[in-house]
């Protein structure tokens, strides 16, 4: 039965790591030799990217609200 070396958790067959540490199962009860196999971290990055997009889309806005300022005054210039 798989069984996490992290929390002690035991797991269905078929499991590979456990959705608590993010560690690899191992199939047997370790010896205390056993090394802990840690998983990458998860991918929590999307959160900052899409809040850095929303950052550049409010600059972007700010920029074409500022150009059409400067149209209708160069306009109103020429008139
Ligand atoms: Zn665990």
């Amino acid at each position: 039965m798989p069984w996490c070396p992290k929390c002690g958790a035991e797991f269905r067959e078929g499991f590979t790591a456990c959705n608590t540490c993010h560690v690899k199962l191992i199939s047997h009860k370790p010896d205390g030799t056993e090394m802990i196999e840690e998983l990458p971290a998860p991918p929590g990055g999307w959160e900052r990217e899409s809040r850095k997009k929303q950052r550049l889309l409010r600059i972007l806005r700010a920029l074409t609200v500022l150009l059409l300022a400067l149209a209708a005054a160069l306009l109103l210039q020429n008139r």
